[in-house]
């Protein structure tokens, strides 16, 4: 029987977000800066960390996993 693996996608906070960009030096194949805001571009592409590092470095609590 297959194993299911259950995989958390990042949603950040526009209103939160202060554009730092730690995100995106973390994990730049998901993460994206754009108009000084932190945007998912592929939460499909994380396949180390599951994103907890961006979510964890974020300064304002921005990403959340849901
Ligand atoms: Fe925005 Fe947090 Fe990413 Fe910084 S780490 S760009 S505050 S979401």
């Amino acid at each position: 029987m297959a194993k299911e693996v259950f995989m958390a996608t990042p949603v950040v906070d526009q209103e939160l977000c202060i554009g730092c960009g730690s995100c995106v030096e973390v994990c730049p194949e998901v993460f994206e800066l754009r108009d000084d805001k932190a945007w998912v571009i592929g939460y499909d592409k994380c396949s180390t960390c599951n994103c907890e590092e961006a979510a964890s470095i974020c300064p304002v609590e921005a990403i959340k996993m849901e």
